[in-house]
């Protein structure tokens, strides 16, 4: 199996206008998975060498500008470059709405097909079954056109190599996390901004990589439970229940010059510990 490689086009959060802020890639048999779209995300792909024209699956997990506000510039380069294919989005419940209304005041409208797969809104995964559910949507025909569908959290949708399962995590408004499986080989779990949830450890049982919200150190756990984020000891507490076998401390606060401090903090209580930083690549293979 060729490895998968998950590329940070962004790393730290919250403040918009920064040119860091969180965007994950996931790769794989020529397929890829943008997760999150921050602002300059687009000119982000350029410098890893990735086109606009690669990216057909989107996941966002909620609508603070950190995590979105890359999405329709992103958009509609797609279709300035002439690109057909269709293109999956999937996010909380109105996610939808916002693009449609977007692009009506920009005076644009994609010129591929837009499957906007909208995340219902219970609140938890557990004793939920995996139920597993191909997007026809994408597969009809592909004119310009955009459709908005609604998923049951916890489901899986399958798009090619990937098997996603989006479900709801404890932030100040409505957000999601997902679990990526590639090739029935290899799971990445994507948990950005999150206090810490339950539900986590349950959908992210022995994923190979967590990538978790480590906004704060404990020196700011008031701050983390004020803003509904996780410390870097939170984070590795997670990583731990879950059995994780790598932990990746994400969204770290820009006022953390030096991430040292974080490291040292998560690797006490879980020692595959790393710290997120732009343009930082992992090449993941299966365990022999
Ligand atoms: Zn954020
Ligand atoms: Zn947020």
């Amino acid at each position: 199996m060729n490895p998968v490689i998950v590329t940070f086009l962004g790393s730290r959060g919250p403040y918009p206008g920064s040119d860091d802020m969180p965007s994950v890639l996931i790769s794989y048999g020529g397929k890829n998975i943008l997760l999150d779209v921050s602002e300059g995300t687009q000119h982000r792909l350029l410098e890893v060498g990735k086109s606009v024209a690669s990216i057909n699956t989107i996941l966002i997990t909620h609508m603070h500008g950190d995590h979105v506000l890359g999405l329709i510039p992103l958009l509609q380069s797609r279709s300035l470059a002439g690109i057909t294919t269709p293109t999956l989005v999937v996010g909380p419940a109105g996610i939808g709405t916002y693009l449609i209304k977007s692009f009506e005041h920009l005076y644009f409208y994609p010129e591929y097909k837009l499957v906007v797969n909208e995340v219902s809104n219970d609140k938890t995964c557990e004793g939920r079954e995996d139920l597993i559910e191909p997007l026809k949507e994408l597969t009809r025909d592909s004119g310009g056109a955009v459709s908005i569908v609604s998923t049951d959290c916890c489901k899986t949708i399958v798009e090619g190599p990937f098997k996603i399962r989006a479900f709801w995590v404890k932030h100040s408004i409505p957000t999601l996390a997902y679990r990526v499986d590639v090739s029935g080989a290899i799971s990445i779990c994507y948990v950005s901004d999150t206090a810490t949830s339950d539900d986590v450890a349950n959908v992210c049982s022995n994923v190979k990589v967590l990538i978790h919200d480590s906004t704060f150190g404990s020196d700011m756990s008031d701050k983390a439970r004020e803003y509904a984020h996780s410390t870097a000891t939170q984070a590795s507490e997670t990583a731990l229940k879950c059995g994780a076998e790598m932990l990746i401390l994400y969204h770290v606060s820009p006022r953390y010059k030096n991430t040292e401090t974080l490291l040292n903090e998560a690797r006490k209580i879980f020692k595959n510990t790393y710290v997120a930083e732009k343009y930082m690549k992992l090449y993941l293979i299966p365990n022999k």
